[in-house]
């Protein structure tokens, strides 16, 4: 596979090609992790392995009629299914069209590759469906499912996959490399918002997330200062994107637990804003807090399948304009 590669997924990466030299290939490979990681790519170099007709030690040639169709997205044994639109389901006619092209045989000598990302979204007709292939699996194919939450997927298709958990790589080497791609400022805090994922906290820096999670805490200060109209607030917050929210405010509220108890700054998660914590700290009723900090934890839950987002944030909003005390 490619020398130019992310830092973090190299082990991974050695790991797949050696898979490959023992003739331990994975019928099917479940690659799980959170967003941010390089998944993808890593996923998208192994098929190219795979497909490549003149493989190398550890890498592709990058020569071959496979390597070069694969390279310009037409190789007929690659195959990506993915939902019509981010963040929706796949469907089952999306599946019975994979099944109908796994009916005929790889065109070309290699392996014929399947990624399927998020194999999460696939929803529960779309999953049955998906079952069959593991179960009377097509000759030369490997299926690499993509997942942020692998326990969302049924257990049957789990069971039936290898698994390959990728986790964020060790805060020095991710600061070190956010530098080599020009980052100069924040690279830790930039991680810590990406929980820890190099490609998640770069878009961060490129997007200017920071400047929008420091107005977020602001609205949320002013809240519960009762300077700021909750229903208002939840408004605006609507257009943020959800998990990445209540991320924030998860980190937000573990860190006001800690200062309630006098924690020493180098465990908070967010070191800037710790001026901000200790003061709300000083005026909350720790109960209330709690049964703030377990709403946001099913938050995290129904903000994926609730419609009514306003609705959703009003409540977080008015329970925690109610943390606060003596105002
Ligand atoms: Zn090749």
């Amino acid at each position: 596979m490619s020398d130019m590669f992310y830092p973090w997924l190299q082990a991974y990466r050695q790991n797949l090609s050696s898979c490959v030299k023992q003739q331990r290939i994975p019928q099917a490979l479940l690659i799980n992790g959170i967003a941010g990681l390089g998944k993808h790519e890593l996923a998208k170099q192994f098929a190219q392995y795979l497909i490549c007709l003149d493989k190398q030690e550890t890498t592709y040639c990058g020569k071959c009629a496979s390597c070069k169709l694969f390279s310009a997205n037409t190789h007929p044994d690659f195959l990506l299914l993915q939902p019509e639109e981010p963040g929706k389901a796949i469907v089952v006619a999306a599946i019975r069209g994979l099944i109908s092209k796994l009916n005929l045989k790889p065109q070309y000598s290699g392996y014929r590759v399947v990624i399927i990302r998020p194999a999460d979204k696939m929803n529960i007709n779309a999953a049955n469906a998906f079952l069959k292939c593991l179960e009377e699996p097509p000759e030369r194919t490997v299926f690499l499912l993509l997942s942020e939450q692998m326990q969302a997927l049924p257990a049957t298709i789990r069971s039936r996959c290898q698994k390959m958990l990728i986790k964020p790589p060790e805060i020095n080497s991710a600061v070190h490399w956010l530098q080599d791609q020009g980052i100069d400022a924040e690279q830790t805090l930039l991680l810590h918002l990406a929980q820890g994922a190099p490609l998640r906290a770069l878009a961060y820096a490129q997007e200017n997330v920071l400047a929008q999670r420091n107005s977020c805490f602001t609205e949320w200060q002013k809240v519960s200062q009762e300077k700021a109209c909750p229903v208002q607030i939840a408004e605006k917050w609507q257009k943020i994107p959800d998990n990445q929210l209540v991320h924030w405010l998860l980190s937000w509220t573990e860190d006001l637990i800690k200062c309630y108890f006098q924690i020493d700054k180098s465990l908070l998660l967010n070191v800037d804003l710790e001026k901000h914590l200790r003061v709300l700290a000083m005026r909350l009723d720790l109960n209330r807090l709690f049964g703030f900090y377990d709403l946001l934890l099913k938050d995290t839950y129904r903000i994926k399948t609730q419609l009514n987002k306003q609705l959703l944030f009003e409540e977080m909003l008015i329970t925690w304009s109610q943390v606060t005390v003596n105002k």
